[in-house]
């Protein structure tokens, strides 16, 4: 697995980077939020052992801001403080799992894998048609064609594709996309709609034959993503 572990105590980290490295995974390791928020966008990881209480920053602000971005990396939060309160506000902001130190490392390793293997198994997220909107790759794929999506592009797609036939709102849509403090101009969405078309189209450009959902704007509602045989 290609591990990145956030964890500014040093002992802790120096035990956990070489326990996870001789176990054979590859491990990135920082200290500061900062530090973590550009290696996760800038590098792919299969998990991310995020501790608490960082010296810029705290793992919950990091793990909304990523959760925000569409990045669905499985997050195990460590903490030192046993308090439930704590922990019911991680699995809510969208922490996969947590420890609570101290911990034994085979516990560590145990939840990591399963986190691991949870993630593959949900790698293929959504199918509609011909096209696969894969999570993991973070991109539509049909046949040999695969066309990349950024991580906004991503979570747009992933709401559409997940109420299929169905039509969302737009507020629905700027809620779970741009987060429910969203207070720009409601205009990125029709912005967005306009990239995410391009990348569909671009699987009919590869193949004409393909079924290949497309998104009709609900005039004054919001838009439906779905497939339509008609006109083929
Ligand atoms: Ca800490």
């Amino acid at each position: 697995m290609r591990i990145l572990l956030v964890e500014d105590e040093e002992r802790l980290a120096r035990f956990l980077v070489r326990g996870l490295r001789e176990e054979g995974h590859q491990l990135d390791h920082c200290t500061h939020g900062k530090d973590a928020r550009a290696r996760i966008e800038a590098l792919g990881y299969d998990v991310i052992v995020l501790d608490w209480m960082l010296p810029d920053d705290d793992g919950i602000a990091i793990l909304e801001h990523l959760r925000r971005e569409g990045i669905r990396t499985p997050v195990l939060m460590l903490t030192a403080r046993g308090e439930t309160r704590e922990k019911v506000l991680g699995l809510r902001t969208g922490a996969d799992d947590y420890l609570t130190k101290p911990f034994e490392f085979e516990e560590l390793l145990a939840r990591l894998q399963a986190l691991h293997r949870r993630s593959e198994g949900a790698a293929i997220e959504h199918v509609l048609g011909d096209v696969v909107l894969d999570a993991k790759k973070r991109a539509l794929r049909h046949g040999r064609t695969e066309v990349s999506l950024t991580a906004r592009e991503h979570a747009l797609l992933s709401e559409l594709f997940a109420h299929a036939g169905e039509v969302r709102t737009r507020a629905q849509l700027l809620g779970d996309v741009w987060g429910h403090a969203f207070e720009g101009d409601p205009n990125i969405l029709d912005v967005y709609m306009g990239y995410v078309r391009a990348k569909l189209a671009k699987i009919t450009e590869a193949d004409a034959t393909a079924r290949v959902p497309s998104i009709k704007a609900v005039r004054g509602v919001g838009f439906r993503l779905s497939l339509e045989d008609e006109g083929r």
